[in-house]
């Protein structure tokens, strides 16, 4: 089939303009009592860092709807989804989420869930879409734990689903932490797969057991962790096929992250995003991202951490663009050259 010109030269244009979409929402950042251990502030300043570093532009920030209570019940009880809602936890039940539940942090968590389920939506039209949260993978079906409250990506897999839009999403969690929320709240769903690479010797203490899990020993630097990884995605994406990717990409495997225990670098962290979007995207599946853990006292070195994703999620999407530009102009043209060479 041969295209219009016109439709190369709008390609063209388009290309000017990469967008790289990304979910956010001021609800993003809860006041915390001062001093509290949980880096709010970072999802602001990845915000602001990445509008002015111009990674992304005002027309690409999409503002989610807060997560609906039925979808919270797809991934949740409706007793706990009941006792987030109405801030009505027990004492117990907020000590092990580690974060005062109040009106505040309850619009946060509703608006984090639905910034993931906008992102999974505008992967499908993009390749690629990020939230500037999420990723609060220890959040169980009826409790929540280690500052998450409702797991969103376990919630957005199941809207998803649900809507019919997929048959089968790949969770990739490659915060340093296992997600064992999310494996516990999806375990025994054909619909969903979750793959956890995470340190052996970091929280949680007791396991729970994913689709698959590699656990690595404290202090595994960028070599033998990006060889695992790639291991693991070339078997993972053609044998289960995935028609979504949620991926969690915490930085809290940086090597001077303050609760890791791992020990990637920067570029090592550039080069983890690169496998796992390029990999994903040389088979066709949409990629939504979520920015999960990343620990430090200063908010805008978490923050430049987070950025990576971004960097990379953007390179990607603009060197798929050049791609499929030079292949509608030598579709068009007989005296254009072939295709060109796509690297990943
Ligand atoms: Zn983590």
């Amino acid at each position: 089939m041969h295209f219009s010109l016109p439709i190369a030269e709008l390609l063209k244009a388009s290309n000017l303009a990469v967008s790289l979409p990304l979910v956010y929402h001021p609800h993003y950042t809860a006041a915390l009592p001062s001093g509290h251990r949980f880096p709010m502030t970072k999802f602001r300043r990845l915000y602001e860092l990445l509008l002015q570093s111009g990674l992304v532009t005002s027309e690409d920030v999409h503002e989610p709807m807060p997560a609906k209570r039925s979808w919270l019940e797809l991934a949740h009880t409706p007793e706990y989804v009941e006792g987030v809602c109405s801030a009505s936890l027990d004492d117990a039940s907020v000590r092990r989420i580690g974060l005062p539940v109040d009106e505040k942090l309850v619009r946060r968590s509703l608006a984090a869930v639905g910034g993931t389920v906008l992102a999974s939506r505008l992967a499908f039209d993009h390749g690629i879409a990020c939230n500037s949260a999420g990723g609060s993978h220890h959040a169980f079906s009826g409790h929540g734990s280690g500052y998450c409250v409702f797991n969103d990506v376990a919630v957005a897999a199941r809207v998803l689903l649900d809507e019919g839009r997929v048959r089968r999403v790949l969770i990739v969690d490659l915060d340093v932490h296992q997600g064992d929320g999310t494996a516990e709240i999806l375990s025994g769903d054909p619909g969903a797969f979750t793959f956890s690479i995470h340190c052996a010797q970091n929280f949680p203490k007791s396991k729970q057991i994913s689709d698959r899990d590699v656990a690595l020993p404290a202090g595994t630097g960028d070599d033998d962790y990006l060889a695992v990884l790639k291991t693991e995605l070339h078997e993972l994406l053609p044998e289960y096929s995935p028609e979504l990717v949620i991926y969690n990409a915490g930085v809290d495997t940086h090597r001077n992250d303050r609760l890791g225990k791992l020990a990637l670098s920067d570029e090592g962290i550039a080069a983890r995003e690169r496998a796992v979007l390029s990999l994903c995207r040389a088979s066709g599946v949409p990629v939504a991202c979520v920015v999960g853990g990343g620990y430090d006292m200063d908010a805008d070195v978490i923050a430049r951490r987070h950025m990576i994703l971004h960097r990379e999620a953007r390179a990607i999407t603009e060197r798929n663009r050049s791609w499929e530009i030079g292949r509608v102009t030598s579709e068009t043209s007989p005296t254009s050259p072939g295709e060109p060479s796509v690297s990943g």
